[in-house]
């Protein structure tokens, strides 16, 4: 996924080239403004890549992006929050009608971090059944639409989950194709070694058709998660797993991958910083979620148990959930290792 600002039309064609060129078959680009959409067009003209984007709660704006792209994501859990006069039948139809005049491939893409409330409602306390229910309606709502070029992916930061959501997934729909993904898998090696946790099984097992290596990376170094993707596959195909239990015990750092939303580049660096920082509490088992951007950063901060999410010029402190302030880029570390400390104290 490209992870400078789409509006920035050179890096992030240069990007989608990059990426292409290290093997990505499909290149994700955000858009979410007009002006995202009038960029991609430009992008298009400038990469041979495969380009698929990613509506949030802007997905009016798949009619504008359809010939600019081979492929739209749209997210069940966003697509719930906007137009709520209108019935998700009919938010679905109208996308799938635009996949079918243009010839473009849909994902349904659920993720854990963005279930559709009905669903987190109808099954309290797990998150695993409410993630498959919500992607099973939707492949419900596209087939009924008469539309089959789709895959589905089912996403989480915690691998474990990430295994037993798709494995429930494919048990029922063996027939759909998924596109695997462990979301905010952090810095490499960690980060790598969460993937593999989760995809080393599922793929021996068959399942997967796609995949994404999310890892946190500055710009110039997105292609790597093209180069641990095709690793993990000959991995695979070799019979060579490692499955690194990195979760079992001890610090757990997620971090997103970034991607065009990000609106202050020193995000990854900060991710970085806090890695180092807090590696005196590596035998401790806290969850630190860091996150790039204020679209997503405040939902996907809310289950850890100190979460910091990225704005323009100012840092978001939490801790389980709730809010305990705003600081700058430079006061940012020495507040979160206070309240580690006091964590830890407790
Ligand atoms: S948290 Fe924000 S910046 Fe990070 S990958 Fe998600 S949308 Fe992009």
């Amino acid at each position: 996924m490209c992870a400078t600002p789409t509006k920035d039309i050179d890096r992030t064609a240069a990007q989608a080239e990059k990426l292409r060129q290290a093997g990505a078959g499909l290149v994700r680009v955000a858009v979410d403004t007009d002006r995202d959409a009038e960029a991609l067009k430009e992008i298009r003209r400038q990469t041979k890549a495969n380009l698929v984007v990613d509506l949030q709660e802007n997905y009016r704006l798949a009619s504008v992006i359809a010939p600019c792209v081979d492929k739209i994501r749209y997210n069940p859990g966003h697509l719930h929050h906007v137009e709520k006069e209108k019935t998700m039948a009919d938010k679905v139809r109208w996308i799938v009608d635009i996949a079918k005049d243009y010839g473009l491939a849909l994902r349904i893409g659920v993720n854990c971090g963005s279930i559709a409330p009905e669903f987190l409602k109808q099954y309290p306390g797990d998150s695993s059944l409410a993630i498959v229910e919500s992607a099973m309606f939707h492949v419900d709502l596209v087939e009924k639409s008469g539309f089959e070029r789709f895959v589905v992916s089912l996403k989480d930061s915690d691998p474990l989950k990430v295994l037993d959501v798709n494995r429930r997934f494919a048990k029922s729909r063996p027939d759909i194709p998924l596109h695997l993904g462990v979301t905010e898998a952090g810095m490499p090696p960690e980060g790598i070694a969460k993937t593999r946790m989760a995809f080393e099984p599922l793929l021996s097992e068959g399942i997967g058709d796609t995949i994404r290596v999310s890892l946190t990376l500055p710009n110039d170094r997105k292609h790597e998660e093209v180069t641990a993707g095709f690793e993990i596959i000959k991995d695979v195909a070799e019979g060579r797993l490692t499955q690194k239990s990195v979760q079992s015990a001890g610090l757990n750092i997620i971090s997103c991958p970034s991607c065009s939303r990000v609106e202050n580049e020193r995000f990854v660096e900060l991710a970085q910083k806090i890695k180092a920082m807090t590696a005196y509490a590596k035998d401790r088992s806290i969850t630190i979620a860091v996150m790039g951007c204020r679209v997503n950063g405040p939902g996907e901060t809310d289950d850890a148990d100190l979460g910091v999410w990225c704005g323009p010029q100012t840092v978001h402190l939490k801790r389980k959930g709730a809010e305990l302030g705003v600081f700058s880029y430079e006061e940012i570390l020495p507040r979160l290792k206070a309240e580690l400390d006091r964590l830890i104290k407790s």
